[in-house]
């Protein structure tokens, strides 16, 4: 029985209930009146149920699809600007006890050499990150709690806040570990992480029992659970996903929704970002052995139907995806990218002698500033804006804000002064100059007044070199 309140996974992502909404799609999707209406709907900017999303993704009428891709370039602009958020994850061990069969880090893999990070190799990875410009990180480890227990993963978020290269630091570690419990999240927020990130792979527990035989993570409602639990222990910004290409995008994309209709009932707030991976090849993973697959074309329709039916919440696309594709996906809502990415175990201090243990081949393998300087010919600002975290506007407190249209007086000044900030430090001549030419054309976008005032003064002592402070 459909029960968005309900603390069980079976009944907030009820099946019956997501066939249904599937069935009501296959109709209604041919109906121009009804879709009309959820296109008006969607651009009051407040989101759409997950029956609405799933009738926009099932039609084709090309003028609807072109009224979408509009809506969602506007919804986007609306919420985030032309902001884009850049972070790099950073694998600390490939050691695994769960059997995924589309991850290279499944227990049975016996030709993937299994490596995990000491601190002294964690610091150095995050000193070769800073080094690049970086300020955000996403740790990622097998499950494995003999060889990366919890207390393994707390040490590192230690080690990693602790270094400083240069006068620079790392200000945000997001989390992507296995499902755990409330106490392990409790003190994982203790540690001062970002976002608790964890993807459902798939919402069809048929499809997840199939591609989870053995493990931890073999237990469905314990894995689809986990955000409740996260939220109980107090990781108030957490960060859902599907890995596309596991089971049919229609019934991804109405049960993710599902979810986050979930959270925000239960908890008041929806998840802080939805990442939206698709599989991809890898050491014995071959992708043609996944029938579902999403085309291009599709992947791209289904970003935008997120974008308008989650308008506040981050979209997240890693470097899983070509150059173009994520220059594509940027104008359908896309507000975060990883960039200068190594999925290897070691891989920012040591390429070759650990590429080996990657999980998957990077498509867009282009460094940081090649990624920035890109994005600033697409006149995106990147931004390494970590502000939010540090003056505690998480969880409801920041959708409150950003609801209400009035986050965007912050974010702006602050992307451009961690710009800033990145192109005095960090950036190749070029780079800096297109960045310098943006941030002048930016601050005349900015209202006059205090806010444009501030963010000249800051600007300038950035430009300066005193820019170690308060962003
Ligand atoms: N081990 C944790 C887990 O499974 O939740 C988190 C880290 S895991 C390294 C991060 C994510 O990588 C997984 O959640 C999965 O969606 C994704 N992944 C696994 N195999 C992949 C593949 N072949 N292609 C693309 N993404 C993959
Ligand atoms: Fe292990 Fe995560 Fe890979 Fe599954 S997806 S095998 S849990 S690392």
């Amino acid at each position: 029985m459909y029960n968005p309140l309900s603390t069980h996974a079976g009944e907030f992502i009820d099946h019956g209930e997501v066939l249904e909404s599937l069935e009501e799609a296959a109709r209604e999707s041919r109906n121009p009146a009804r879709v009309q209406a959820i296109l008006e709907k969607a651009a009051l900017c407040k989101g759409l149920t997950h029956r609405e999303a799933a009738i926009l993704m099932d039609c084709d009428d090309p003028v609807m699809e072109a009224r979408l891709y509009t809506l969602a370039r506007e919804i986007k602009h609306r919420f985030y600007g032309n902001r884009i958020v850049l972070f790099a994850p950073l694998y600390l061990s490939n050691y695994c006890i769960n059997g995924c069969v589309y991850c290279p880090f499944h227990a049975k893999n016996r030709t993937i050499p299994r490596k995990k990070l000491s601190q002294k190799e964690i610091e150095d990875e995050v000193r070769a990150l800073i080094r690049t410009g970086h300020k955000r990180l996403a740790l990622e480890t097998g499950e494995d709690p003999r060889n990366s227990p919890l207390e393994y993963v707390l040490e590192s978020i230690r080690t990693i806040y602790a270094v400083r290269e240069g006068g620079n630091s790392i200000r945000r570690v997001n989390v992507n570990i296995a499902a755990t419990d409330v106490e392990s999240y409790r003190k994982l927020k203790a540690a001062g992480i970002g976002t608790y990130i964890l993807f459902q792979e798939t919402y069809n527990r048929e499809q997840y029992l199939k591609l989870h035989p053995s493990g931890p993570k073999s237990n469905y409602e314990w894995h689809t659970e986990a955000m409740d639990r996260a939220q109980e222990g107090g990781c108030d910004d957490v960060g859902i996903g599907v890995l596309f290409g596991l089971g049919g995008y229609r019934y991804e994309l109405t049960a993710l929704l599902m979810h986050a209709e979930h959270l925000e009932a239960r908890f008041g707030v929806g998840p802080h970002t939805i990442s939206v991976p698709r599989i991809c090849p890898a050491d014995d993973i071959d992708t043609e052995d996944f029938p579902d697959a999403l085309p291009d074309a599709v992947f791209r329709k289904l970003v935008a139907v997120l974008r308008v039916a989650v308008p506040y919440t981050g979209m997240i696309i890693s470097t899983r995806e070509s150059v173009r594709m994520r220059e594509q996906l940027l104008d359908c809502g896309i507000s975060q990218i990883s960039g200068g990415s190594r999925t290897s175990v070691g891989g920012y201090t040591s390429v070759e002698r650990h590429d080996e243990t990657a999980q998957f081949d990077v498509s867009d393998t282009r460094p940081l500033d090649e990624v920035v300087g890109w994005l600033l010919d697409n006149r995106h600002i990147p931004s390494f804006c970590t502000a939010c975290y540090r003056e505690g506007r998480t969880g409801d407190r920041f959708m409150s804000l950003c609801k209400s249209g009035k986050i965007s007086l912050c974010c702006t000044p602050n992307a451009l002064m961690t710009l800033k900030e990145y192109l005095v430090d960090f950036a190749s001549p070029e780079t800096r100059i297109k960045g310098e030419r943006l941030i002048e054309e930016c601050l005349t976008d900015i209202p006059e007044g205090r806010i444009r005032e501030i963010t000249r003064r800051h600007l300038a002592e950035i430009g300066a070199g005193a820019h170690d402070f308060r962003f």
